[in-house]
């Protein structure tokens, strides 16, 4: 494959709904897919709001974003996504979810196209070895959140993956305005494998009392020079999220250092996701 032209992007949430804003706004055609047809229409939503916002605020002509929009299509079923050049799985962070959708793709997609996945912690390559035959065509492109608005894209490979793949998969990064950068292919990559243990510890901060969210996140924030603390960073990225990446890191590092503190857990547990449900650690219901 030459030219990516199009992307297939399996998972319209938090991120999916970026990379495929993301995709179109470069130009390039954008297939959003997920099985739950109201995520879809939340991503619709968020791609309109954020066009028009773009428009508003002078970073790109209404013609721009005109164009944009109609260069993504939404559907329920992966097979009407069959003709695109690249593919890119952004759905929950779990293996069994992630595992099923590649057994899919390998099914609907032709065997040139990369099978990518944007998880955040999960070994590219056990996902690859599910689908033993095309392991070579399974990459990392792990980008970061909010998608329009952070450079960075990881590139992680798997033990069998092509150095074709790679080449492709850095030069769409590329395309789409990012700056790849490589990493090995152990639990959380770097960006999570440092990240995460530090919002792990975040919550165990507030959780013995050490000061309240706001306090924590100020603090990190000032002395830090982070642009947001960990507890807001942690509700922006999903509570859920941070959770399953934890247990990635736990299982698959061994240590007992990585069990995500029963405060996250309890805010998981109750469905206080963060942004994506108006309340995590903050609540969101008035702003
Ligand atoms: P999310 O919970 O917002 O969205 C997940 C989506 O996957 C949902 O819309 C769900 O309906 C969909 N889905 C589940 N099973 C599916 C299937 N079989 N087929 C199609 N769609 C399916 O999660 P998210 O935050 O967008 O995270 C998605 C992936 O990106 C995860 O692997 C996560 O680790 C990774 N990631 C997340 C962040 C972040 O800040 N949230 C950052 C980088 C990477």
């Amino acid at each position: 494959m030459s030219e990516i032209k199009s992307i297939a992007v399996i998972g319209a949430g938090t991120m999916g709904a970026g990379i495929a804003l993301t995709a179109a706004s470069a130009g390039v055609r954008a297939y959003q897919v997920d099985v739950n047809a109201e995520q879809l229409d939340r991503a619709k939503k968020y791609h309109a709001k954020t066009l028009s916002r773009n428009v508003e605020k002078g970073r790109m002509t209404q013609e721009q974003a005109d164009s944009a929009q109609g260069l993504i299509s939404y559907h329920t079923s992966m097979a009407e996504s069959k003709d695109a050049h690249f593919a890119i799985e952004a759905a929950t962070e779990q293996f069994e979810v992630k595992t099923k959708i590649f057994g899919e793709m390998l099914k609907v997609y032709g065997d040139h196209v990369v099978l990518a996945t944007n998880t955040s912690s999960i070994s590219i390559t056990s996902l690859a070895a599910t689908i033993d035959v095309a392991a070579p065509r399974v990459i990392g492109m792990h980008f970061f959140n909010p998608v329009p608005v952070m450079k960075l894209v990881e590139v992680i490979n798997g033990l069998e993956t092509a150095t074709t793949v790679t080449g492709i998969t850095m030069e769409l990064a590329k395309k789409l305005g990012k700056t790849p950068v490589p990493a090995n292919d152990r639990a959380g990559f770097v960006s999570n494998r440092v990240l995460m243990p530090m919002i792990n510890e975040a919550f165990y901060a507030w959780m013995e009392g050490v000061a309240e969210p706001e306090d924590i996140d100020e603090i990190m924030k000032l002395g830090m020079a982070h642009p947001m603390g960990p507890l807001r960073l942690a509700d922006l990225i999903g509570l859920d999220v941070c959770h399953d990446i934890m247990m990635v890191l736990h299982t698959e590092l061994g240590q007992d250092k990585y069990f995500p503190c029963p405060k996250l857990r309890q805010l998981v547990r109750a469905g206080h996701l963060g942004d994506k449900t108006g309340r995590g650690v903050y609540d969101y219901s008035k702003s």
